[in-house]
């Protein structure tokens, strides 16, 4: 290969694992990486504009699909890329319409990802680490130890791959689009993962490319306090925060993140996260467990504790899964709870669970597949826990 065809790879190593055939993957870089590629490789910067369109809005799967470049580029491109996604080990679609997919990455560790469609929307909800350092306990994923955080292009690949699922390329115009709107909920902490995952939502912001609006895309964290700042201003997208307690000694029981940063500080982090206003309100998710959040003092006590931030709530019956400590609260519990609420002026819907038959609701998303009774799961979720928090120093 002579010199001029030789890119710079350094940029390239961060995007994701390389594949097996030795090719890299291009799924992942911007577009200036792309121009700056397509110089390295002795053609005019336009050539990375035109990559970025066909890999982003057209969804190429190839490069002998991007007919406006030419043969002998492509086969340049070809010869040392790939534009592969993720294979997929499972897909499991809900009697209520959810999609859930595991997916394997090129190094053969696994995520999901799940959509959730509904009359006026399509949700996709995807994960931003393969595992995850917290243990919060009514999550599933919340047993599984860390692997790694996934790259810029394993976190866009799943919305790609449910783009593919769903026949959506060339972007289509935001009115006819089935995937409207993106959450960072899924496996792991995102502001533990924030490069990786400012990246790839940057990617997708951009408006000849996926182009999804950051009005559609919601970050969600269960509060890592000195990132949040960051998150408004350099990505500029909704705010969800996993809140689950009204008081410290509850939400430390049950998110041990809250011992490192507390509900002051984190309600602070709320008050002053940038742009939020009336018209642009945090989310609070409160997951509603059986005798542990679920009273109405508790309802008092989060109204109090949430005066002046300018938010709104979702009351998530609890998703169970084998070997759970925690039960869902009875429905009557959760409505008395919503009224005390919403009494005090505060939007807080009951959310529907879906997917709860493929393990695809909220908290439910972990990826292994052993075969255990609940009570094995139960032991080994607690040793998941020792073994993590240990290692933390929360
Ligand atoms: S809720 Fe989120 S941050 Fe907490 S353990 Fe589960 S994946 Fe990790």
């Amino acid at each position: 290969m002579p010199d001029t065809d030789r890119p710079d790879l350094t940029s390239l190593a961060a995007a994701g694992p390389i594949a097996a055939d030795g090719r890299l993957p291009l799924i992942g870089l911007d577009k200036a990486e792309m121009t700056a590629l397509a110089v390295d490789m002795g053609e005019k910067p336009y050539r990375g504009t035109q990559l970025f369109q066909w890999i982003y809005s057209k969804g190429a799967r190839t490069f002998e699909d991007m007919t406006d470049v030419s043969k002998e580029f492509r086969t340049r491109l070809a010869d040392t890329f790939t534009l592969e996604r993720p294979k997929i080990a499972q897909e499991q679609l809900s009697e209520d319409g959810t999609r859930k997919w595991l997916h394997a990455f090129a190094d053969g560790q696994k995520a999901e990802a799940v959509l959730i469609p509904e009359d006026d929307r399509g949700t996709l909800c995807i994960s931003s680490q393969v595992g995850c350092t917290l243990t919060c306990r009514f999550c599933h994923t919340g047993t599984q130890r860390l692997v790694r955080n996934l790259t810029p292009g394993e976190i866009l690949a799943q919305i790609m791959v449910a783009r593919d699922a769903l026949g959506e390329w060339p972007t289509p115009k935001d009115d006819s689009r089935r995937l409207t709107n993106i959450v960072l909920m899924g496996m792991g902490e995102p502001l533990y993962n924030f490069e990786s995952v400012k990246k790839a939502m940057q990617i997708v912001m951009t408006g000849d490319g996926i182009s999804v609006s950051r009005h559609r895309i919601t970050l969600s964290t269960s509060g890592v306090v000195p990132e949040i700042a960051r998150c408004g201003e350099e990505l500029r997208v909704n705010l969800a925060i996993s809140l689950h307690a009204a008081n410290d000694d509850v939400r430390s029981q049950i998110m041990p993140i809250n011992k490192k940063y507390p509900l002051k500080e984190l309600m602070e982090a709320c008050r002053t996260y940038p742009g939020v206003s009336n018209a642009r309100r945090i989310t609070f998710e409160y997951v509603m467990l059986k005798d542990i959040n679920d009273s109405e003092a508790d309802a008092r006590a989060l109204v109090a504790l949430v005066k002046d931030v300018h938010c709104k709530f979702n009351l998530i019956p609890f998703n169970p899964w084998p070997g759970t400590p925690y039960e869902c609260s009875d429905r009557k519990t959760i409505e008395r709870f919503q009224e005390v609420m919403t009494s005090a002026g505060l939007t807080c819907p009951i959310r529907t669970p879906r997917g709860r038959d493929i393990l695809a609701a909220c908290g439910q998303l972990k990826t292994d597949s052993e075969k255990l009774s609940a009570k094995e799961r139960r032991v080994q979720a607690e040793e998941a826990w020792a073994e993590k928090e240990a290692q933390l120093v929360l």
